[in-house]
């Protein structure tokens, strides 16, 4: 018997919206994978990750591939996002390929939310639409080295296929967007500023401190609009 490659992930959901970047509002099947490589100070989904404050063992399960497709298509959405925790740690897992050969199969857009610290293999950058790259400014807590890998910036940079979404607080954040996207040559229109925060008057008080700093700098302005709308509600 041939048994069908799987992946470990924390939840399958949907339909639901994208809430943030390029494709903000547009009905949305979501995979949320398990594990990441950063340990942000505010991270929204540490339950995928952080087995100091949540039981990993119950909150994540291995899932044939192919189950994994039909949960996140169910609602018949055109656009899937793989999220995390960080999804690109799993290429090479045969459960990923599989995965993606499954949703490119369903002729969906697929969108990766990535940290911007692993480089996509060549199946990945092929077969992926949109890579919401976002990489992690000071004040999420690790060290430079850790979050900001160059290598993987270009790597993703190359596709053509990256956005890049910076979670901001203050206006001095966005100044040090406008720093990095510059030594890496992306332009001002591949970049959204988003307000960091898990409820909506936090969300609306980094928005309205870094509006007019982003549109200055000729950057996209997102909000996160799944959390206006549920607030931390899981699976939304
Ligand atoms: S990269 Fe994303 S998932 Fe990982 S710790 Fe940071 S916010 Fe959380």
């Amino acid at each position: 018997m041939i048994s069908e490659p799987s992946l470990v992930v924390a939840e399958v959901f949907g339909p639901t919206v994208q809430g943030e970047g390029p494709s903000l509002g547009q009905r949305a099947g979501f995979i949320r994978t398990a594990g990441c490589n950063l340990t942000c100070s505010w991270c929204d989904t540490p339950y995928t990750w952080d087995g100091t404050r949540h039981d990993l063992r119950a909150e994540l399960r291995r899932v044939p591939a192919l189950d994994i497709a039909r949960r996140a298509l169910s609602g018949a959405p055109n656009l899937v996002v793989i999220t995390g925790g960080e999804p690109l740690l799993h290429q090479r897992q045969p459960g990923w390929d599989a995965l993606l050969e499954h949703l490119a199969r369903a002729g969906v857009d697929i969108e990766i939310e990535t940290n911007g610290t692993v480089p996509p293999s060549p199946r990945t950058a092929q077969t992926v639409t949109r890579f919401n790259v976002s990489p992690k400014l000071q004040h999420a807590g690790d060290p430079e080295r850790r979050r900001i890998r160059p290598a993987a910036l270009s790597a993703l940079h190359a596709t053509g296929k990256a956005a890049f979404k910076f979670v901001c607080r203050t206006p001095g954040d966005v100044t040090a967007v406008a720093r990095y996207t510059a030594a890496w040559g992306v332009p001002p229109s591949a970049v959204w500023v988003m307000p960091e925060g898990t409820n909506s008057a936090r969300i609306t008080a980094h928005l309205t401190a870094i509006a007019d700093a982003a549109i200055d700098a000729q950057f996209n302005l997102t909000t996160r609009l799944h959390v206006h709308v549920w607030g931390e509600e899981r699976e939304r």
